[in-house]
């Protein structure tokens, strides 16, 4: 089911981990976010939109992480873009010719019968350095930062108002740090979040890769609530994160033991001196 959350900006939420798809309306079609997880709500996606007579014109994915990378036949051949680190990223993967092993291993076994991987990962590089995405709609801003994976972009709607913010300020999820690829993952996020931080005036409406929309204000709070979370890694001290308390959304399954594995990988880079973060 889409929702709309902003003029010409829709939403569809996936049963998986609260994952967010993004529809933008362009001229002679829509722009496809981070398309979707499981098979069948890509496919009633891709009817619900046959049905508004709107083509997919063009994808983007923020991140090469599985769950952001996905396509459905049904969407069509429209160029799916990145930036050209997300693309370079998933590329190298997709050369292992076990690449499919790789995904398998870290997707859900409830669900990996659901996730469609023959159009996975057949993302363009755009280069770097590109301010927008190049299509016929609504001019998209690309803010590229390194903190949860290699080239991991937000998009700002200018003239909506709208940030999406791929899996950067969710309300469900920890900040998750690049800890497999970045040289010093604390200080990359808390340079990502003040980035974020000085275009947070101009949101309206926050659209994050997993969890609730925001409105205005959650802009600017969630960027404290991943802050504050990123500062108690950073200074390996107890955090009070709200999301990781056993009555959140994910507190009793995933993520306590996410928050403790980036707790252990920072110990680790700490013990192996010199390394900072
Ligand atoms: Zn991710």
């Amino acid at each position: 089911m889409l929702r709309q959350v902003a003029e010409g900006v829709l939403v569809h939420e996936s049963e998986f981990c609260q994952s967010n798809a993004v529809v933008v309306h362009g001229r002679a079609g829509v722009l496809l976010i981070d398309p979707g997880v499981l098979g069948y709500e890509m496919a009633a996606l891709a009817n619900d939109l046959r049905e508004l007579g709107q083509p997919v014109v063009a994808g983007f994915s923020t991140h090469p992480h599985w769950d952001h990378v996905l396509w459905h036949a049904q969407f069509g051949a429209a160029p799916r873009y990145g930036t050209a680190s997300c693309a370079a990223t998933i590329q190298a993967l997709l050369s292992d010719p076990h690449w499919n092993d790789r995904v398998a291993r870290v997707t859900p076994p409830d669900i990996a019968g659901q996730i469609p991987l023959d159009l996975f990962g057949l993302i363009s590089g755009l280069p770097a350095e590109t301010a927008r995405i190049p299509w016929d709609g609504p001019q998209v801003r690309i803010i590229e930062h390194q903190a949860h994976a290699p080239g991991h972009a937000a998009l700002l709607i200018e003239e909506r108002g709208v940030l999406v913010a791929g899996d950067m300020l969710s309300d469900v999820l920890i900040p998750v740090l690049d800890l497999m690829n970045a040289t010093d993952p604390i200080e990359d996020y808390l340079a990502a979040l003040r980035l974020l931080e000085g275009v947070a005036g101009d949101v309206d409406v926050l659209i994050p890769g997993h969890g609730s929309v925001g409105g205005s204000d959650q802009a600017h709070a969630r960027i404290e609530q991943d802050r504050a979370y990123v500062h108690a890694l950073r200074d390996a001290g107890v955090s009070s994160d709200p999301r990781i308390s056993p009555s959140a959304t994910f507190g009793k399954d995933f993520l306590p033991g996410v928050h403790e594995r980036q707790l252990q990988q920072l110990a680790r880079r700490r013990d192996r001196g010199g390394v900072p973060g």
